[in-house]
C-alpha cells in the first residue's frame, strides 16, 4: 500500500503516519516521487488493512493499494527506477551501461591476474568469477571456495574492480580433499562480494531467499537474482519480493536464458530478450542480461548480448576465459579477450545511441 502526501502536508502529518503505520505493526519506506512530493510505502501484508484506515489521516492525498502480486519490486510501488550505487563511480541502473565480465569460475591466481587484467584495460567495472559452483554433477569441479573469495579480493585490490561472486546456499563448503568451511557459503560470500549472485538454480529456494534478505538487511549488499531456466516472469519477480520484503531493497533481475526445445549443439537456452521490456515495464528494479548461458556458444554471444543492450538491458553479465578451451566451466559460452573488447566497444555504441 502507498501513501501520497498532499503538497500542503506538515511534517507533523507525515510523523503522525509513522506513528499510525508502526503501531498496526507495519514497516515503512519513504519514496520521493517524480513530482518531489512525498510517498510513504508500507511493507507488509496489508490484505486486511482498508484504504481508509490511512486516507483519514491529516496531509493524506491518497492511498493506493498495489494490485500486483508483486508489490515491493513493482512499478507501482515505485514509478522511478532503482538505482543500485556501489560506491566509487560505479552503478547498476544509472546513466552508464553496467558491464560485468569475468570467467565462470575461478581456478587460479594466474587466470584471475590475466583476465582482471584485460577486463580492466577495456574500461570495464565488474568483475565476475565463481568461487561456489553449483554443478549439475557431483562429479565435477566445486570451485576454489573461500581460497577463491581471497583471490577475488586481490583481484579488487589490484584492478580496482567491483566483484560479484555466486552464493550457492547456506550449506558450508567441502572440498576436494574433503576440508569443511567453518562458514556457510552465504555468509563467505557476503563478507568479500560487492554484489551477491543468485543463481537459476536457486532462484526457487524461497528459505534461501528469506535467509539472504535477513542477512544482508544491514549492510544491503546487491543481489543479482537470476531469473530460473523453467520459471515465469511473475514467479521471478516474486523471488526478488522475497529479498525486497525481508529487508534488502538492492536487488538486479538477470535474465539468462529459458529451457528451449531446441537442439543443445546448436543453442544452450532460448534467450529471453523480451522480458526485458517486460521487465522494465513491470519492476522497478534494474534488470540486466546474460547472453553467455542464453545461447550457451561462444559465436552467439556478441549478437545477444548486442540485441539485449538494443532492447533496454541495463546491463551485461559476460563469461570470458584467457584460455577458453581449458577452462574448467563453461568454456564453450567463454568468449575471448578480442570479442569481449569488440562486444564492450559496440555495446557503448549502442547504449549512447539508443539510451
Ligand atoms: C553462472 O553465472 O555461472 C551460473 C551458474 O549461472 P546460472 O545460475 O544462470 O546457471
Ligand atoms: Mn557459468
Amino acid at each position: 500500500m502507498i501513501i501520497h502526501m498532499s503538497r500542503t502536508a506538515a511534517a507533523e502529518d507525515q510523523a503522525r503516519i509513522y506513528d499510525k503505520i508502526t503501531a498496526a505493526g507495519f514497516q515503512y519506506e519513504v519514496i520521493h516521487g517524480a513530482t518531489g512530493i512525498n510517498v510513504i510505502g508500507i511493507l507488509g501484508d496489508l490484505s486486511r488493512v482498508p484504504e481508509s484506515y490511512f486516507r483519514e489521516l491529516a496531509g493524506v492525498d491518497k492511498v493506493v493499494r498495489i494490485s500486483k502480486a508483486y508489490k515491493l519490486v513493482s512499478r507501482e510501488y515505485s514509478a522511478k527506477s532503482k538505482v543500485i550505487d556501489l560506491g566509487g563511480g560505479v552503478s547498476v541502473g544509472a546513466k552508464e551501461l553496467a558491464f560485468m565480465a569475468g570467467p565462470c569460475s575461478l581456478e587460479s591466481v594466474e587466470q584471475m591476474m590475466t583476465i582482471g587484467a584485460y577486463v580492466s584495460s577495456m574500461g570495464i567495472k565488474i568483475i565476475r568469477g565463481g568461487a561456489y559452483k553449483p554443478r549439475t554433477s557431483p562429479y565435477s569441479f566445486q570451485g576454489m571456495g573461500l581460497e577463491g573469495l581471497k583471490l577475488l579480493a586481490e583481484v579488487r585490490k589490484k584492478f580496482g574492480l567491483k566483484i560479484v561472486t555466486e552464493a550457492t546456499g547456506l550449506h558450508h563448503h567441502i572440498d576436494e580433499a574433503g576440508n569443511k568451511e567453518q562458514r556457510n557459503v552465504l555468509e563467505n560470500v557476503i563478507d568479500y562480494a560487492d554484489i551477491i549472485q543468485i543463481g537459476a538454480r536457486n532462484m526457487k529456494s524461497y528459505g534461501f531467499l528469506q535467509e539472504l534478505g535477513i542477512l544482508t538487511k544491514d549492510c544491503k549488499k546487491p543481489i543479482l537474482l537470476k531469473r530460473g531456466d523453467s520459471s515465469t516472469l511473475k514467479d521471478f519477480l516474486l523471488a526478488a519480493e522475497y529479498i525486497v520484503a525481508n529487508g534488502n531493497p538492492n536487488v538486479i533481475l538477470c535474465l539468462r536464458g529459458i529451457r528451449t526445445f531446441e537442439e543443445e549443439k546448436f543453442q544452450r537456452y532460448t534467450p529471453d530478450i523480451g522480458a526485458i521490456t517486460v521487465l522494465k515495464r513491470e519492476s522497478n528494479l534494474p534488470v540486466i542480461f546474460d547472453p553467455s548461458h542464453a545461447v550457451g556458444y561462444r559465436a552467439s554471444v556478441p549478437g545477444a548480448a548486442l540485441a539485449a543492450v538494443a532492447a533496454g538491458a541495463d546491463g551485461l553479465l559476460i563469461e570470458t576465459h584467457n584460455d577458453p578451451p581449458n577452462a574448467m566451466c563453461d568454456g564453450e559460452q567463454s568468449v575471448t579477450e578480442e570479442q569481449l573488447r569488440d562486444i564492450k566497444r559496440k555495446a557503448d555504441v549502442i547504449w549512447n545511441l539508443f539510451w
